[in-house]
């Protein structure tokens, strides 16, 4: 769709042209496997077999593309599959990968796990650090740096913008996952970025009933080879999984600056809190990433992390005991969520450089009435 349309407008509209055939508004959900052929080698609109490609799962790709303001854009049945059909299309034994310290734990135990065998090596360091990002590459063998901002689950924020001009000096490929803010708020490949992923499970589907996954690039090349590695491995995304993340995508601007004014409030009513050590949200002035977030996001999204007085304890007693907020992995839905990532999402990390402390809790502040919020949240801790 073309770009003369703002973000809430392409929201709705790109990718998503009414049924010639019936009119209906919304596309049809394409639940087929394959496609008949007029005569050997007659596709009807280039359509064969569902692995190579489905209109639905098309029409998801065309709203993301256009979301993140690239060329093409690719959809698979989770975050992690698309994370490593991109890997594997720009990595070869021998390669080195520069990474986040605090980046989502299954994306280090993808990289740690799968690829390090395979001969792939990776260095962690903290990406907020420009000078220990430059010690960290190795000008003949790294070939991706790994970005994600805000980072899972302490909210650092990375300047992307000057990474990309650290990386550009040795042709490095630059990577952002960009789940926690959704192209809504930040859009890496305007700051230089070479490809975007995210996991369209948390905001971009945004209602926790579907997973799936996006590789978003900017150039011709990297769509080749993504593109044939889709098809090629076959992670696809299914018709019905694809529908319900365009469905998610529609209501993104609106549930987005909901989210980010929820968790805005939240987190001012949090500061100084005599039950908690540290709130870490970066829509906090204090914050040491606040201006970076300022400069690159629209505003600070709907995730905030606290470090809970007195430890593990008192720390999962909090996460146990709110109402509203489900104890549960995700993020991004309209529902709001807490989790304790210590023994939940970032269990796969213990013992590495990327374990978060025992005292963390991670809160996905949903769309519900923000008064109703703020006192399951102040309720829970009174009662620590
Ligand atoms: C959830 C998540 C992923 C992985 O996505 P799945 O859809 O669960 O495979 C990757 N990155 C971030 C930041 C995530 O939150």
């Amino acid at each position: 769709m073309t770009e003369q349309f703002a973000f809430p407008t392409r929201a709705i509209h790109a990718g998503q042209e009414f049924d010639p055939t019936t009119g209906a508004v919304v596309p049809p959900i394409y639940m087929t496997s394959t496609f008949v052929q007029d005569g050997i080698g007659g596709f009807r609109g280039g359509y064969e077999y569902n692995r190579g490609g489905n209109p639905t799962r098309d029409s998801l790709q065309e709203l993301l593309a256009s979301l993140e303001g690239g060329l093409k854009a690719f959809s698979f049945a989770s975050g992690l599959a698309g994370e490593d059909t991109l890997l594997r299309s720009v990595l070869k034994p021998g390669d080195h990968i520069v990474m986040g310290n605090d980046v989502y734990g299954g994306t280090h135990r993808l990289v740690s796990r799968v690829f390090i065998p395979w001969g792939v090596s990776l260095s962690t360091v903290n990406m907020s650090d420009l000078d220990a990002v430059r010690a960290a590459i190795r000008p003949d063998s790294t070939k991706v740096l790994w970005i994600e901002t805000p980072s899972n689950p302490l909210m650092k924020i990375s300047d992307i913008a000057a990474l990309v001009e650290i990386a550009k000096q040795t042709g490095i490929l630059v990577v952002v996952d960009n789940t926690f803010a959704s192209p809504y708020l930040q859009q890496p490949l305007s700051l230089g970025a070479d490809v975007v992923v995210h996991s369209t499970t948390k905001y971009l589907g945004g209602h926790s009933d579907v997973l799936g996954g996006a590789v978003i690039v900017n150039s011709e090349e990297l769509a080749e080879k993504v593109g044939f590695l889709q098809f090629g491995v076959g992670a696809v995304s299914g018709a019905m999984d694809a529908w319900l993340t365009v469905r998610g995508i529609k209501t993104l601007a609106v549930r987005v600056d909901r989210h980010s004014s929820n968790a805005q409030s939240i987190a001012e009513r949090l500061v100084g809190h005599p039950k908690l050590d540290a709130v870490y949200y970066p829509g906090l002035p204090d914050h040491p990433g606040h201006d970076i977030a300022a400069r690159q996001m629209k505003a600070f999204g709907g995730m905030i992390s606290v470090a809970v007085k007195g430890g593990v304890g008192p720390a999962k007693r909090f996460a146990e005991s709110m109402e509203l907020f489900q104890l549960a992995e995700s993020l991004g839905g309209v529902e709001s969520l807490v989790c304790y990532p210590s023994d939940m999402t970032h269990a796969s990390v213990r013992g590495t450089d990327l374990e978060v402390p025992e005292n963390v809790v991670r809160l996905s502040v949903g769309i519900e009435d923000v008064g109703d919020l703020t006192a399951d949240v102040l309720g829970a801790l009174d009662r620590l």
